[in-house]
């Protein structure tokens, strides 16, 4: 029987049900009657679409699933959300012992599976941006609307510290030093609320431990080949202070350390995340990321060893949990894998459930759903794009546009909802077009002009001439997520930008471009065309900030939290080697003041 929140145990009932206990007694009294299935269960992620049926969470013990990118139940409603996350959960709780499950997701910009959520700017703008204050109400909103339909964990934040733009996750880093990606871990003040266990916060997990961002040629989980000494000044400190802050989780990267995978690095796990950071928090692994531990497809019983025995707590599987749960388990009968070692893992792992109050409030808690996508959510990630804008040209004051200016609009991103929000939306490797409501950067500029007949759209620039005041371009990349994303080659823009821009430019009237990327791109050869340049990054779905840019409502504030390039043949651009870049990190004009904060502007 459950006990009220508050109330002591029901004569009979057992200690790890006593809410009036310590959270460490519960846990002990807890693992005390578990067994070893129970044990291994905790210990184990399955993919929602790889769960077979709901009763193999009460079969496997399983102690969490998840949604990996994009994968969300049909309808993509927070109802249906909130079911499947229940139905998940009566499962789990229908084994002897009733240990809940926790559902885990990517919510790594706003909850961006779900159709109709408030989709934040991307790491890197919110980097622009640099405000620890913004970020925490936007940890806050993100937890109340994923929370709202089942999820209590979130796959976030990347605290990446991005060395080489060729990297297709480039625009999950806040930038390319460790003191951004620190500062910026206010975010998960803002996920796990004033206590674990009060309404709408989730745990939140720093990823990915360690050097994710520092990989040879920016190649996505490649070798990271730098000193310890490099290690540790660039890529650690953003972990440092998320355990500070009392992060929950931390992910493992699957990148290499000098040829050493990290999903089986006893030293960076055990040895420096756990004993010398003082990490308490469990440790769970990246989808199928043991799988690679030995270079070949598939997981082996070794694998399985060596993750665990390096200090991974929990196994994001994600698809053959039945197999994970024997070898796991035939590990730890013969001792291979110490029972300590399987306490440890359990314990970590259950003192978050406890501490999220689970074990008290096991389902969702939908009283916050009527919050998802509103108003006042997206007023808040309407000021987040605003505060990323960079100015980083403004030849002749032709910014901002006079609200009576007769405007030429073209270029592919804007007027694309998926474009402008990039990868991680809706679905894993995100998509163009209308994939969930929000204001598209032409939709906010026709606002922001008062009368849109002002405002002239053609995607490809046709029909521009001579008789508008300004054309400004909204070009760049369009979606794409981890690997998929790495640029080994060309760094430029593509071939329709490249059309658009000529047409532009023939036209005689003054060009602004606005810059939809994940990351710079190699534009130095045509800034010359353009009168002005805002870098956009990927703002999410309220493209209004933009226009308030563009039109003056908001002077731009936002520095470059990355190194430009000025051809992509510099890249990695940060290395120390003295190049030129066309921009320094740091830079941004602003309307009032031309030189820029920095006082170092380059207009080329
Ligand atoms: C990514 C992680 C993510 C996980 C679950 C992996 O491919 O590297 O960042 O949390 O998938 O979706």
């Amino acid at each position: 029987g459950a006990t009220l929140a508050g109330a002591p145990a029901a004569a009979g009932e057992p200690l790890y049900r006593d809410t009036s206990a310590t959270v460490a007694d519960r846990v002990e009294d807890l693992l005390e009657r578990m067994t070893l299935d129970d044990k291994v269960g905790q210990m184990t992620q399955a993919e929602r679409a790889a769960v077979r049926s709901p009763a193999d969470l009460t079969r496997y013990r399983l102690g969490s699933v998840l949604s990996g990118g994009g994968s969300s139940p049909t309808p993509n409603t927070p109802g249906a959300w909130a079911d499947m996350h229940d139905t998940y959960q009566r499962a789990a709780l229908a084994t002897p012992l009733g240990i809940p499950m926790l559902y885990g997701t990517d919510s790594v910009h706003g909850h961006n599976n779900l159709h109709g959520a408030t989709i934040f700017p991307h790491n890197i703008g919110l980097g622009a941006a640099a405000d620890p204050a913004l970020m925490k109400e936007i940890g806050e909103i993100t937890a109340r609307e994923t929370t709202a339909t089942g999820p209590r964990w979130n796959f976030a934040p990347c605290l990446c510290v991005a060395r080489n733009d060729r990297w297709g996750r480039t625009y999950e880093s806040f930038g390319e030093t460790p003191e951004l990606a620190s500062a910026m871990t206010t975010v998960i003040d803002g996920l796990q609320g004033p206590s674990l266990d009060a309404p709408g916060s989730m745990l939140a997990t720093a990823k990915h431990w360690i050097g994710d961002g520092g990989t040879t040629g920016g190649v996505d989980q490649g070798d990271t080949e730098i000193s310890e000494e490099e290690l540790r000044a660039v890529h650690l400190p953003p972990f440092r202070e998320a355990i500070a802050r009392d992060v929950g989780s931390v992910m493992i990267s699957y990148n290499s350390w000098n040829g050493v995978k990290l999903h089986g690095h006893d030293y960076l796990i055990n040895d420096v995340l756990k004993k010398e950071l003082g990490f308490e928090g469990f440790v769970v692994s990246d989808w199928a990321g043991i799988d690679q531990i030995d270079g070949e497809e598939g997981f082996t019983a070794e694998e399985v060893r060596i993750a665990v025995n390096a200090g991974i707590d929990m196994v994001m599987v994600p698809y053959d949990y039945p197999r994970f749960v024997e070898l796991l388990r035939a590990e730890a009968e013969s001792g291979r894998v110490p029972m300590e070692r399987i306490d440890d893992a359990n314990r970590r792992i259950l003192t978050k459930k406890f501490e999220l109050g689970l074990f008290e409030r096991p389902f969702t808690d939908r009283s916050q759903a009527g919050t998802i996508g509103s108003r006042e959510h997206r007023d808040v990630a309407r000021q987040a794009v605003r505060e990323s804008q960079v100015l980083l040209k403004n030849e002749g004051g032709v910014l901002p546009l006079d609200a009576s200016a007769r405007v030429f609009v073209a270029g592919k991103n804007a007027h694309d909802i998926g474009n402008q929000s990039g990868g991680w939306t809706i679905t894993w490797q995100g998509a163009s077009g209308a994939i969930t409501p929000g204001t598209t950067i032409l939709e906010g500029m026709r606002a922001a002009a008062g009368d849109p007949s002002r405002v002239t759209y053609d995607r490809r620039g046709r029909g521009i001439n001579r008789s508008y005041d300004v054309a400004v371009a909204v070009i760049g990349e369009t979606p794409y997520a981890e690997y998929t994303g790495d640029r080994p080659g060309s760094m430029g823009l593509d071939a329709e930008d490249r059309t658009t821009l000529d047409r532009l430019s023939a036209a005689g009237v003054p060009v602004v471009v606005v810059l939809v990327s994940g990351r710079p791109l190699d534009i130095a050869g045509r800034l010359g065309d353009w009168d002005a340049l805002v870098a956009a990054w990927l703002p999410g779905t309220e493209g209004d900030g933009v226009a308030d840019v563009l039109y003056g409502g908001h002077a731009p504030g936002g520095t470059l939290p990355v190194t430009w390039m000025r051809s992509a043949d510099q890249l990695p651009v940060n290395d120390g080697d003295g190049q030129d870049p066309l921009f320094p990190l740091g830079h941004g004009l602003t309307y009032d003041n031309p030189a820029g904060p920095t006082g170092s502007a380059r207009q080329d």
